[in-house]
C-alpha cells in the first residue's frame, strides 16, 4: 500500500474540519484535510440556523447567508407563542446557505495551504506504541488504498465518530442521547420571511421539536427532531415531518428531503488521546437543548487547531500534551453544554399542559436576545418552583 507523510490529517470536512485544518496550516503545519463526499457541504443535514456569534469567527458574506434572522417564535402546544427578539433589533441571526458556507471554509483551509481530498474516506487508524499515528484511508477517484502517517489525527468526522472510536475513545451513543432529525427543503409556502419558529408538543415532536426556518422568497427548512428513544416504526421523525407539513403547508412542494441525528448528551467524558484530538459533532460539542452545533464546532476548532500546532512544534503529541485542547473548550463552553443537558431532561419530559403553563408565564414578556439563556433566565424568574433544578444556574 502507499504511504504518505504530513504533520496533521483532518478526517472530516465540516466546520469542525475546516476551521481546524485552516488554523494549524496558517502556522505552516503541512495539513491533510480528507472528505469522504464529493461536494464539500453535501448533502445538507442541518436546518442551517446560527445566532449573530457567528461574526466572532468569520466576516459575514451574503453569499452563504440566505436569510437575516430578526427573532423566534417558540409555539407551546396550545400554540400560545413565546417571541424572542423585538422589531426593532438588527439581525439576530442568519439562516445559512450549508453547501456554500462550508465550501468557503474548506477554501479557507485550502488558501492557509492546507491540502483538500475529497471523495476520500478514513476506514481505519494507524497504531503504535499505545499512539496514534495515521489513518488508513480509501481514495475513490484514485480507487486506491493509502497509509497516510502524520503527527496529529484530528477527528472531525461528525457523530459517532469512527477515527475516535477506533482510537478507543468512548464515542458511541445511546438512542436516548441522539436527537434524530428529518427535513425538508420545502417551496410555493407562505411564511414568516424574518422569524425562526419552533413548534413544541407531544403530537409534533415528542421529546423535541419542529422547526421552520426561512430560507428566503417562499423557501424554508421544515424539519422536525425527536429523541432516538422514543422513535420507532410509524413513528420516527420523517413521520411526525409528514404529518407536520402536510397541516402547515397542505399545497407547499418538496425539493429535498434529508435525515440525520445530533448527539445530544452534554460533554463527552475525553476528547483526546495519544496522537488524536475530536472536534464538532464527533466531541459531542452541541448544545442539547437546541441540537445547535455549528458554532461549538467553530470555537472548538480555533482551540484545537492552536493546540495541536504546539504540540507539534513541541513534538510531544502525548494525550497529557493534546489535553490542552480538552481543558480550554471545557473551560469555554463546557457548562453551557452541562446547562443544556439539564434543560433538555426538564422540558422534553414535561406534559402538554405543563408546556402550555410555561408558555403562558411569558405571554406578553420581552426577550431580547436569541439565546437558550434568555429564555431560560425568564422562565426561572417567572416559574422559580417548577424550575428549581435550573434556578441555581441562572439566579445567584
Ligand atoms: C437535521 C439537523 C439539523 C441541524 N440544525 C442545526 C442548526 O440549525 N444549527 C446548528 O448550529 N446546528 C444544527 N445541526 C447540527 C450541525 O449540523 C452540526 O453540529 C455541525 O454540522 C457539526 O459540524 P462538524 O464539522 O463537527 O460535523 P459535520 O458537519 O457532520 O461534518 C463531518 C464531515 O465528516 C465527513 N466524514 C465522516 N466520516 C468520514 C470518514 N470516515 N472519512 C472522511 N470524511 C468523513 C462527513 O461526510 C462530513 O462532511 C443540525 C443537525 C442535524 C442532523
Amino acid at each position: 500500500m502507499k504511504e504518505e507523510r504530513f504533520d496533521v490529517v483532518v478526517v472530516g470536512a465540516g466546520p469542525a474540519g475546516s476551521v481546524t485544518a485552516r488554523k494549524a496550516a496558517e502556522q505552516g503545519l503541512d495539513v491533510l484535510l480528507i472528505e469522504r463526499d464529493q461536494v464539500i457541504g453535501v448533502p445538507v443535514r442541518c436546518g442551517e440556523g446560527v445566532s449573530n456569534r457567528i461574526k466572532q469567527f468569520v466576516t459575514i458574506d451574503k453569499r452563504w447567508i440566505c436569510v437575516e434572522v430578526k427573532g423566534a417564535n417558540i409555539y407551546s402546544p396550545d400554540s400560545t407563542r413565546v417571541v424572542m427578539a423585538g422589531e426593532k433589533m438588527d439581525e439576530v441571526g442568519y439562516v445559512l446557505d450549508r453547501p456554500l458556507f462550508d465550501r468557503f471554509l474548506a477554501s479557507n483551509a485550502a488558501r492557509a495551504g492546507a491540502e483538500i481530498r475529497i471523495k476520500t474516506e478514513a476506514y481505519g487508524i494507524i497504531k503504535e506504541n499505545g499512539y496514534v499515528k495515521g489513518v488508513n484511508i480509501r481514495c475513490a477517484s484514485e480507487n486506491e488504498n493509502k497509509r497516510v502517517y502524520a503527527d496529529v489525527v484530528v477527528g472531525a468526522d461528525g457523530v459517532e465518530s469512527l477515527v475516535g472510536r477506533l482510537a478507543d475513545i468512548n464515542t458511541r451513543l445511546r438512542p436516548s442521547d441522539m436527537c434524530v432529525c428529518a427535513e425538508f427543503l420545502m417551496c410555493d409556502i407562505e411564511i414568516n420571511k424574518e422569524y425562526s419558529e419552533f413548534f413544541l408538543g407531544s403530537e409534533v415532536a415528542p421529546k423535541g421539536y419542529a422547526w421552520i426556518f426561512p430560507k428566503g422568497d417562499d423557501y424554508a427548512n421544515v424539519g422536525v427532531g425527536i429523541s432516538g428513544d422514543v422513535s420507532g416504526e410509524g413513528h420516527h421523525a420523517i413521520d411526525y415531518l409528514k404529518v407536520f407539513a402536510k397541516n402547515k403547508f397542505p399545497t407547499g412542494k418538496i425539493i429535498a428531503e434529508m435525515c440525520g441525528a445530533v448527539p445530544v448528551c452534554g460533554p463527552i467524558s475525553e476528547s483526546v488521546a495519544d496522537g488524536i484530538v475530536l472536534v464538532g459533532d464527533a466531541a459531542w460539542q452541541v448544545n442539547p437543548l437546541t441540537g445547535g452545533g455549528i458554532l461549538y464546532a467553530m470555537r472548538a476548532a480555533e482551540i484545537a487547531g492552536g493546540v495541536v500546532v504546539k504540540a507539534v512544534q513541541e513534538n510531544d503529541l502525548s494525550k497529557k500534551r493534546l489535553s490542552e485542547y480538552d481543558r480550554k473548550w471545557r473551560s469555554e463552553f463546557g457548562e453551557r453544554l452541562e446547562i443544556g443537558l439539564k434543560a433538555k431532561e426538564f422540558f422534553f419530559n414535561l406534559s402538554d399542559k405543563d408546556l402550555n403553563a410555561l408558555a403562558h408565564s411569558l405571554v406578553g414578556v420581552e426577550i431580547h436576545e436569541l439565546s437558550t439563556d434568555a429564555l431560560l433566565l425568564e422562565l426561572v424568574k417567572r416559574n422559580p418552583e417548577m424550575l428549581e433544578e435550573l434556578v441555581k444556574h441562572f439566579i445567584s
